[in-house]
This record gives C-alpha cells, structure tokens and sequence, in this order.
C-alpha cells in the first residue's frame, strides 16, 4: 500500500479514508490541505479526530516533499530550479514566464532511457521514475515561490510514456478541483513516440494535450538522433497517432528541433508536410540548444525561417520558439548539461 499521502489521487483517497474506518468527506480536507495548501505533517492536519491522525501516523502513512537545492534566474527572466528527493537523486524543472503566463516544464524521471543523441538528459545514468508525488511537487514548490502556476509541461527530464502510471496519477492529481485545479487544457505531455502507450494515453478520456517529438521526418534521419526509432519507425508510430486522433479528436503537436545539416532541409520540410497530411497538427520549431560535449551546433534563424515558411505555405500551422534560458542551461535539451553521469554536480 502506498504510504505517502501525498501520491494519491483524489478518488484513490476517498477510498481509502474509508477504508481507514473515516468519513469520505475527510478526504477532501486532506488531499487540498496537501496540494492547495501546501500541509506535509499529518499533524496539521487539525480539523480531523486525533485518533484518526494517530491512526495515518501509526500505520506509517506520511507526506513527502521534494527540497529546493537551487533556484537560478538567466537574463531572459528563465527561472531554472534544482530539487533533491528524499534518496538524494536530482532532478531539475524551469519555469518560463510571458506576460500572465507561467509555465512549469516538469521532470518524471530522474535521467532518461531514450537515449537522444541531441539531448543533455540522456547524458546521465537512469537513476528511477518519479513518483506522482514527486512530480507534483515539483508544481507545489514553484507555486509556493513565485505564486499561481497556468501551464504544465512534461518536458523536462525524462519520457513521460516511460513512467506511464505515475505520470497519469500526476495529471489526475494537478487536475483536480481540490487542489492545484489546473485545467486539462493546461497540461501537455510530450513524448518521443511510444506506440503503444500514446493508444493507451487515448482512452484515459482526458483533454491533456499530446506533444510528439519528431525531430526527423524520415526513418533514416530520425535513427541518427533517437534511437527509439530503431524501435517503432515512423509507419508504426504514426498509425498509433493516427489511432489516437480518432478516438480523442485532439489536435497533436509535433516538437521538431532544428539542427545544423541534420534535419534542416527543405526536403526535411516537405517531408514533414507528406507526414503529416490528413491530420489535426501543428509544428513547433525550436531552435537547438548546446550544451558540454554536444557534437551537434543549431540552424540559423535564416534557415528556421525557410523551413517555416515551407510548412506555412503546406498549410501546417506552424511556430518558432528561439532559445531561452541559455545562460543557466535550461532550455530544451539542455537539463542535466551541468551534471556528471551519476546525477552528480560537476563542471564540465
Ligand atoms: S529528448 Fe526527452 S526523450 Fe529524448 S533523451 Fe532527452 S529527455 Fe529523454
């Protein structure tokens, strides 16, 4: 039985309030005491009977809570955090702010086992997946700085498909009324293409929005880069977004990372546009970010605007997101660039 109270979902802890011999309606009080207001002592939990907080305390049960190491602020006004979990693993989120608009990338584990050649995270020894509780938190410490976060990403550290059930719990957990409240439509996950798990993230019935990473729009290309594409080329990987679309008729965005004499062609575009033909998307280009050791350098914005232009021009909704964060190294890709292999702070 899970006992951190923090890790469960609002319906998962009615049930078990009740099984604990309380009322249901105490389950209300417990899950916005963790995640409105920020309790993480049963203690404090002090509109319920003390025998029932003796009971949680007796029975092991507790609320975790993830420690700010480091807050660092670029130019740009980035705010990258570095958190530490109760076993000492690491783990880094950033938060980007446009006008009323606070956005949180998240991290769902602690490294990656993807393996992108082009991405700082993959870099670093696969420590574990994060728990639900450890990725909300993530949202409840930021909140708890710099006030009310609109937007949540799963960008950060890891592939959210990867750490399937906990990520779910999370969105669940984020979602809900008596908590953060933020809106389905506020919440995005983005992933490198796991087939199966994209069919199956389409009958959770949720209104999460759905990001692909594509990078490259050729089986060719895409194996250089994401060794997932070994895997699940991209017939397969599209018929699962295919299988996805129809039975959630959301719109999918396509994250495409644009690096120097890799992926940056005109053929690349076009080949974009022949994939992506009959669906509902949209493309975010982004301008590729460097880090130690890196072998890849970015396209010139020239270069962005032609292959923008191309995808207009296809009818593909298309937009630009040009480097932020870049002096603390908290842009896309760039999470861990700072660290040794074991998670470890080190200069490199
Ligand atoms: S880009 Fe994402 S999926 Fe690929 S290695 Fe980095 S964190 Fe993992």
């Amino acid at each position: 039985m899970i006992k951190d109270l923090k890790n469960y979902t609002f319906d998962e802890l009615e049930a078990l309030v009740i099984d604990l011999g309380a009322k249901k309606y105490q389950a209300k009080y417990i899950f916005s005491s963790i995640h409105a207001k920020d309790v993480v002592s049963i203690d404090e939990f002090t509109t319920l009977k003390k025998d029932f907080r003796a009971r949680l305390a007796d029975d092991g049960f507790y609320i975790s809570s993830i420690e700010t190491v480091e807050k660092l602020v670029d130019p740009d006004g980035t705010i990258k955090y570095l958190f530490g979990l109760a076993d000492g693993v690491r783990i880094e989120s950033v938060l980007l702010t446009n006008n009323d608009r606070r956005t949180l990338c998240i991290s769902c584990q602690a490294g990656c086992r993807m393996g992108c050649t082009f991405c700082a995270t993959a870099k670093l020894k696969f420590r574990r997946n994060l728990t639900a509780a450890e990725i909300v938190d993530q949202v409840n410490a930021v909140s708890a700085d710099i006030g009310t976060v609109n937007n949540v990403v799963y960008m950060g550290m890891g592939e959210p498909l990867d750490n399937y059930d906990e990520v779910m719990r999370s969105l669940r957990i984020l979602n809900h009324h008596a908590g953060k409240n933020i809106g389905q439509r506020h919440l995005t996950i983005s992933t490198c293409g796991l087939p199966d798990e994209i069919l199956r993230f389409a009958d959770e019935k949720l209104q999460v929005h759905l990001a692909i990473s594509l990078h490259c729009a050729t089986d060719d290309e895409r194996v250089q880069i994401m060794p997932t594409a070994n895997r699940y080329p991209l017939k397969e990987l599209f018929e699962a977004i295919r299988g996805y679309q129809a039975v959630t008729r959301r719109r999918v965005m396509f994250e495409y990372c644009m690096i120097k004499g890799v992926n940056d062609s005109d053929d690349d575009a076009r080949a974009i546009l022949k994939l992506l033909k009959g669906l509902n998307a949209n493309v975010n280009l982004i301008e590729y970010n460097r880090h130690p050791g890196c072998k890849f350098k970015p396209s010139s914005r020239q270069r962005i605007g032609a292959f923008f232009d191309i995808l207009m021009q296809g009818g593909i909704e298309t937009t630009a997101r040009y480097k932020r964060g870049q002096k603390i190294k908290a842009a896309c890709g760039q999470l861990g660039a700072t660290w040794d292999e074991y998670g470890r702070r080190g200069e490199k």
